[in-house]
């Protein structure tokens, strides 16, 4: 409990104990009045307060005003039917703040949850400058700069180790509890925590640009995008809102006038008065204003637990109508870390042709590159290198020793008038010219990840109707990774831009009301995240265009948590639409009887308090996820 909500609490201890003794007391007259008004306004000054700057704002309607005119009323037609009972506008302040004090501290506990991830955050790197380490601020370190990270510290800074071994505890990031083992030259993200070894870190990135921001950044702006629903409520408030306030008011003025003017009879104002005070507490349409905006918040707290980024409220609506996932394959569904099986060549030696490759993919970052720069083993002296394109969905080409050469699939050849010889084995080929002369190809296979069947059995079992692979590889190595994990189609040697075409004819035949996901890593498949109903990317791997272009990310690349996240959305809007169904009908149920003379303040309280706290407890759920 922060301190507001410890003044809150005093304020309705002292209260009740107030109202208590004053029960128990045997005043009358002005001194009782005097001593039930301190109450009253020890427990509703604010209450009171805000609803007056409201009415001074011109924004009139809102459940301030609302508790303000019924509990106000109830006390003065306490005072003027001098009944004394001044109880009952005090009990409804009460518990009206005993809602509210509720709410603010169920909203904190999932801030909380949230800000346990926000834990990621370093305050300090260790800079190695002359030789000497100095604690500096995690923004004041250039890129290329030495950092060392003791055991028990956290990463600052995204960047490679250059020297040291460890195991680092990723589970902030990722919801993965099994510590991950590093070494020289691996790449390390900013947010983990080095459990064992002394690690020194060449940085790659700046802080603002570093896994920590990014991720940060995105929580903290997910609640600022709406989901429909958000929208619905708030527009559903201020409509509501001023019309109960209207009807509460016809119900004090009418029915006393028919009686009067028609009827002949008392006017009975008394009566009418107290039932509209009651029909307005009743109304208060807190439980939807706070529970929903609430349910969506816990929803995407719990999910960030499970290493799943949501960047908006919206998308987690938009996931639960999910009936159609399309892949992109390389680092989606298959690791991305290519081997080199064989190399076949003309002239030149194999070692040799692989320098050429290497050297010329030393500029890209797709996965390829990355593997035959790696198969290549050797350091990459990138002066010999020079004019560098890279052709997405085709491959690269540069001039290396001066010479030029081209690395890439059989389109690339074709492209540049060059005859490639196929090749039979399977696999990935990439096909090499140099100086304009066909000069062999390597062949590279990729492995499926380990948890890619059984995300895309999980998926069919969450009820998905399509799962698709759109890739840029060649049929035979597409068709069997979608023949070993089972999925339903497969379009391959897309271009990026037939990969868009294919997507939005796909688009067009997911129904109305059912959504589409494009998941993918982001090398070459960037405007696919952004052009599906909601894009999905592998935020460990995947380029920061990826991890900007989508709407989810997930931490650790783990397609089975495309099923998680979409359990997690169905969960959440599940609990969404029950709390809107419940509040509803329990209010709707209430202001009958209350209209009808059946209802007193005390069924009021319970229809406002009682029902916002049913829902925000049930809004709590959507934090717990974890065994979804
Ligand atoms: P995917 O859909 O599998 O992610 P891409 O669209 O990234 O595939 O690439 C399609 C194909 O283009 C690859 O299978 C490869 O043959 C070729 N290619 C793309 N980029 C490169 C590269 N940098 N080096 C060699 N080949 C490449
Ligand atoms: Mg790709």
């Amino acid at each position: 409990m922060n301190r507001k909500q410890k003044k809150m609490l005093v304020r309705i201890i002292l209260t009740a104990i107030l109202v208590a003794a004053l029960g128990l007391l045997p005043v009358q007259g002005l001194l009782r009045l005097a001593l039930y008004l301190f109450t009253y306004l020890l427990i509703g000054y604010d209450i009171l307060r805000k609803a007056g700057r409201g009415i001074w704002n011109h924004q009139v309607f809102d459940e301030n005003f609302l508790m303000s005119v019924a509990t106000a009323g109830v006390f003065a037609l306490a005072i003027f039917s001098r009944s004394g009972d001044y109880t009952e506008a005090i009990a409804v302040m009460l518990f009206y703040q005993v809602g509210e004090l509720f709410q603010s501290y169920a909203v904190g506990r999932s801030r909380k949850n949230i800000s346990e991830l926000m834990d990621i955050r370093p305050d300090y790197a260790n800079l190695q400058q002359n030789g000497t380490l100095v604690q500096v601020d995690p923004d004041e370190v250039a890129v290329g700069s030495v950092i060392v990270v003791q055991p028990g510290e956290k990463v600052p800074l995204d960047g490679e180790v250059i020297e040291g071994d460890s195991t680092l505890n990723t589970s902030a990031l990722t919801g993965e509890s099994l510590p991950r083992e590093i070494r020289t030259g691996d790449p390390v993200i900013s947010g983990c925590i080095n459990l064992t070894g002394v690690l020194k870190i060449r940085t790659t990135k700046e802080f603002g640009e570093s896994t920590v921001s990014k991720i940060l950044d995105l929580v903290e702006n997910a609640s600022s995008r709406k989901s429909k629903s958000e929208d619905f409520i708030s527009k559903f408030a201020r409509i509501y809102t001023p019309a109960v306030c209207y009807a509460a008011l016809a119900l004090a003025i009418l029915p006393p006038l028919v009686r009067l003017l028609l009827l002949g009879l008392t006017p009975a104002w008394n009566i009418w008065v107290y039932r509209a005070l009651t029909f307005l507490v009743i109304s208060c349409p807190c439980a939807l204003v706070i529970s929903i905006p609430l349910s969506f918040f816990a929803g995407i707290g719990g999910a960030s637990k499970e290493g799943v980024l949501i960047k908006g409220s919206n998308y987690l609506e938009t996931l639960s109508k999910v009936r159609s996932v399309v892949f992109d394959k390389t680092g989606t569904l298959t690791r991305g870390v290519f081997e080199v099986n064989a190399v076949h060549h003309n002239q030149m030696s194999p070692e040799q042709l692989l320098e050429y490759a290497a050297l010329a993919e030393s500029a890209s970052s797709h996965p390829i590159s990355k593997s035959l720069q790696r198969a290549y083993g050797r350091e990459i002296d990138r002066s010999r290198v020079t004019d560098i394109q890279e052709i997405s969905g085709y491959g690269v080409t540069a001039k290396v020793d001066g010479a030029e050469v081209a690395a890439g699939n059989d389109k690339l050849m074709r492209r540049l008038n060059i005859e490639p010889i196929p090749c039979h084995q399977p696999g990935t080929i990439v096909h090499m010219a140099v100086g304009g002369v066909y000069a062999g190809h390597i062949v590279i296979s990729d492995t499926v990840k380990e948890h890619s069947k059984a995300a895309i059995q999980s998926l069919k079992r969450a009820g998905i109707k399509q799962t698709v692979i759109l890739t840029g590889d060649a049929a035979h190595a597409a068709e069997a990774v979608a023949a070993e994990l089972g999925v339903d189609q497969v379009y391959s040697e897309l271009l990026p831009a037939d990969k868009v075409t294919r997507l939005e004819a796909l688009l067009e035949h997911t129904g109305s009301n059912e959504k589409l996901a494009f998941v993918g890593d982001g090398i070459n498949d960037a405007p696919m995240l952004s052009r599906a109903d909601i894009g999905i990317a592998m935020g460990a791997m995947g380029s920061d265009a990826a991890i900007e272009a989508a709407d989810v990310v997930l931490m650790d690349d783990d397609p089975l948590k495309i099923a998680k996240a979409i359990r997690i959305s169905r969960k959440c809007l599940r609990i969404v639409y029950q709390n809107i169904g419940f509040a509803l009908t329990i209010k709707f149920v209430c202001l009958a009887l209350g209209a009808a003379g059946f209802a007193n303040m005390w069924l009021a309280i319970f229809a406002d308090v009682g029902v916002t706290v049913l829902a925000v407890l049930n809004a709590m759920r959507a934090l717990f996820v974890h065994r979804l």
